[in-house]
């Protein structure tokens, strides 16, 4: 079965056609810039055909030249589009109302329209790319995976705020948490490398990249994580708070007249690890500047440790028995020094791993030392992957 699986953002389109006979990426690339002066890149396999600036006035126009590119005589992988069987889109927010993947109908995307309000930035430019994609392949069938129905097993004493009950049922203002299709391709992928049914394991998923979130996994199933109602919670980010005191908004409405909505805004694009190093919100650049002597890039390089550490060290403590636990993306997968530093504190918890096998970047790696009870891997996440075998499973069924 050929599945095309699309990440919409405001201003991109990433895109990535697999061959789910072996699970091969046929071709992927992004179209960026859309609606500005529009870039488009394509590959096939890893070899770049094309990447080049072209117009591209709207998602429509992007969706099409996607195709057009992957059934195109000399360069496309396939020769009809209607070898795409099926589309899997992501969706960043599906509320309380999706608690898995759906085929998509009219009522799904009433529902995604509808939790438009707690992802503004997020939910509209999805249906942007679901919309488009129907039109440019109307026979294919439309899939939705949420990066939040992962989070959707957590019980009441996590999801929940401790404020008047109004809010949660009038508002829907709980904790939904994000990364959620990460969380579950590594947590599944740890539980295979351990020989073990997912449901016989507890993991702590350490999802670190520019957005970072902890997850507490008890027997298969979220059952904490440190994103809240919207990304900003949790742990310090490339530019982005993590948890603080509320106060600190209308203390700094009251003393700046900025608005709650610039405050927020101030809190997820200018603040983390850009704002306390000054220097920029990308650990490498951070890293080069502590290793200069920077005091500021050593408090952010610092701050980051302690929160990795914090989110463990409670999760561990809410789980009661850690079984393994897992680094990926970004940060996780490629910064040595962070796991060596961080998994240097937790031999409280039985964490052990070996300096040699954790002297690696980007690799599918078990790390644990002997003697260790806690199993540690890093795991590169592969969130197209699991969206493209959700797809797969719900077009099949259909
Ligand atoms: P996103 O959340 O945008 O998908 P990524 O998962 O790509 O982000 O992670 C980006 C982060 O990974 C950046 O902070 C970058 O500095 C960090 N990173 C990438 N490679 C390395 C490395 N070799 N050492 C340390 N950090 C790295």
């Amino acid at each position: 079965m050929i599945i095309l699986v699309v990440n919409t953002g405001s201003s991109s389109l990433k895109y990535q056609l697999f061959d789910m006979e072996d699970r091969k990426v046929l071709a992927k690339g992004i179209c960026e810039r859309i609606a500005e002066d529009g870039h488009m890149n394509y590959k096939v396999g890893d070899e770049t055909v094309f990447s080049k600036d072209i117009p591209l006035p709207d998602h429509g126009v992007a969706m099409q030249l996607v195709i057009d590119a992957l059934i195109d005589k000399e360069h496309g992988v396939i020769s009809d589009m209607n070898e795409i069987h099926a589309v899997g889109h992501r969706v960043v927010q599906g509320g309380s109302l999706f608690k898995k993947s759906e085929i998509i109908t009219p009522e799904v995307e009433a529902g995604i329209e509808q939790l438009s309000v707690i992802a503004p930035l997020h939910n509209p430019p999805a249906l942007v790319g679901i919309r488009a994609c129907k039109k440019v392949l109307p026979n294919a069938i439309g899939v939705v995976v949420f990066d939040t129905s992962f989070h959707q097993t957590m019980p009441e004493e996590s999801y929940m705020y401790a404020i008047p009950m109004e809010y949660l049922e009038k508002y829907n203002i709980r904790k939904y948490g994000a990364h959620g299709t990460s969380h579950r391709y590594v947590s599944e992928r740890c539980a295979e490398l351990c020989g073990k049914d997912k449901s016989e394991m507890n993991i702590i998923t350490c999802h670190l990249g520019n957005g970072s979130s902890v997850t507490a996994i008890k027997e298969g199933k979220c059952y904490d994580t440190s994103m809240g109602l919207t990304p900003l919670d949790g742990l310090i980010m490339g530019t982005r708070t993590g948890t603080l005191d509320p106060t600190v908004v209308s203390f700094i409405n009251e003393q700046t007249g900025m608005s709650a909505s610039e405050i927020v805004s101030m809190m997820n694009k200018k603040s983390g690890l850009l704002a306390v190093s000054g220097i920029s919100g990308d650990v490498r650049d951070i890293c080069e500047a502590e290793a200069k002597g920077n005091h500021r890039a050593h408090i952010a390089r610092e701050m980051l440790l302690k929160s990795v550490r914090h989110f463990i060290g409670a999760y561990a403590a809410e789980l009661g028995k850690v079984d393994a636990l897992v680094f990926t993306a970004g940060i996780g997968e490629n910064d040595i020094e962070l796991r060596e530093k961080v998994c240097d504190y937790l031999g409280f918890m039985g964490v052990k791993i070996d300096t040699e096998k954790n002297n690696s970047r980007g690799e599918e790696v078990e790390i644990t030392a002997p003697g260790s009870t806690v199993r540690t891997f890093v795991i590169p996440t592969n969130e197209e992957l699991m969206i493209a075998i959700d797809t797969q499973a719900l077009a099949d069924g259909k």
